[in-house]
């Protein structure tokens, strides 16, 4: 298996000299590219929490996407590469009065939705807008689920949509967003079954949306699972899985339909890598079900690996062969909060002769680390970022 990360990120790796976080920019385009080759004709979102860097985002609205934003302030940044207002929408259900007039003040005129007290504050200070309505999908299947909080049941969909209409606002669309990481094609054709009947029956109130936004949750390639082994998410069903969605969707819809997709993670997650260094490998005498062995790092939960938790980022020790004697040890990062660890059921095997300084590589480190940062707890700054261009021609 060849190693992660391209020969570019790799060479930037190696040329580190203190910790950060390094983005391959040409191989995000190339992952934006291979997406539209997968799914052609959608119009990509991209939920810009996953890396909300300038370079990367330039570099996307360049290619023609257009922006899934939380709030003014991300709007403001999305809005900041240069693409038109009707390419960003405001994504968040969860929104106040002021955040939806600075919005509409920002030309936003695309706006989730679901519930009828937001979609009131909608028509209120976003006057005339068109609105999206959020549906929940029971987030199985994927690492981080998003039904509890977000969406709403098919049958207030429609009361949704004409709740709209009469208030002045456009039904535009409808949305789903079925998890972060999804590892199972079948959350979306049950996602595809689910706005299906919905369509159907705003159909029968003659109101014919004309879009369907497939939300995120596309999963990264790169990531171990709890326990540290390989995740392999499948790809292919779920991109053909998709494919036949969209077409059971234009046929289920009265008039032409268009398609958005809010990626956000399988844009980034594998052509990103932190570079940070070993704190200490320490042995303990620990409970019979946890290792002996503790790897702390410089970066943790709290300065870049929130998800940490969840997803174990693969590691690599420059300057370790591979065939050097290893030992299990429980990967953690340098502060003093007990959740700032991978799960101690699954250990890395780590080089037994690791000492206080060495550098390591955490491959597949490119999405979420620079936004799930704290400003410094136990004052552990945030890492610095360096994007990575492709060389230039004279
Ligand atoms: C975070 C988010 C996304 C991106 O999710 P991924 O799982 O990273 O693809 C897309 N849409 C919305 C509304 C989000 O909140």
């Amino acid at each position: 298996m060849p190693p992660p990360g391209s020969p570019r990120l790799r060479a930037a790796l190696a040329a580190a000299t203190d910790d950060r976080i390094l983005l391959d920019l040409p191989a995000i385009e190339r992952a934006y590219d291979a997406l539209l080759r997968e799914l052609p004709g959608v119009r990509v979102r991209f939920a810009l929490k996953a890396c909300p860097v300038d370079a990367v985002l330039t570099a996307l609205a360049d290619r023609g996407s257009g922006f899934d934003a939380a709030g003014p302030e991300e709007i403001v940044q999305a809005l900041a590469t240069g693409v038109p207002p009707s390419r960003v929408h405001y994504g968040n259900t969860v929104k106040s009065d002021a955040q939806i007039a600075a919005a509409h003040r920002l030309g936003i005129r695309d706006y989730a939705t679901d519930s009828l007290q937001d979609l009131a504050a909608i028509a209120r200070h976003a006057p005339g807008s068109r609105v999206f309505v959020r549906l929940a999908a029971p987030g199985g299947g994927a690492l981080w689920g998003l039904g509890r909080k977000f969406g709403c049941a098919p049958a207030d969909a429609v009361d949704l949509l004409l709740a709209a209409r009469e208030a002045g606002l456009t039904p535009a669309g409808l949305s789903v967003h079925v998890g972060s990481q999804q590892m199972t094609a079948d959350a979306w054709r049950d996602a595809v079954d689910m706005l299906a009947g919905v369509l159907a029956g705003a159909r029968r109130h003659g109101i014919t949306p004309d879009h369907v936004n497939l939300g995120g949750g596309l999963p990264a390639r790169g990531y171990r699972d709890r326990r540290g082994n390989p995740l392999e998410p499948p790809l292919d069903k779920v991109f053909a899985t998709l494919r036949e969605g969209m077409r059971h969707l234009t046929q289920t819809s009265a008039a032409p339909l268009d398609f958005v997709l809010e990626p956000g993670r399988h844009l980034v997650a594998d052509h990103g890598a932190v570079r940070a260094h070993v704190v200490r490998l320490t042995g303990r005498t620990r409970p019979a079900d946890q290792p002996d062995h503790w790897l702390y790092l410089s970066c943790g939960r709290f300065n870049g690996l929130y998800e940490m938790d969840a997803v174990q980022y693969p590691l690599e020790f420059p300057g370790h062969p591979a065939t050097a004697p290893r030992v299990p040890a429980v990967v953690a990062g340098p502060t003093c909060d007990d959740d700032d660890a991978y799960d101690p059921r699954g250990p890395v095997h780590v080089p037994a002769a690791v000492a206080s300084g060495d550098p390591v590589w955490i491959h597949a480190a490119g999405a979420y680390t620079v936004s799930y940062t704290t400003r410094g707890f136990n004052g552990f700054p945030p890492l610095p970022v360096t994007i990575l261009h492709a060389p230039t021609t004279p």
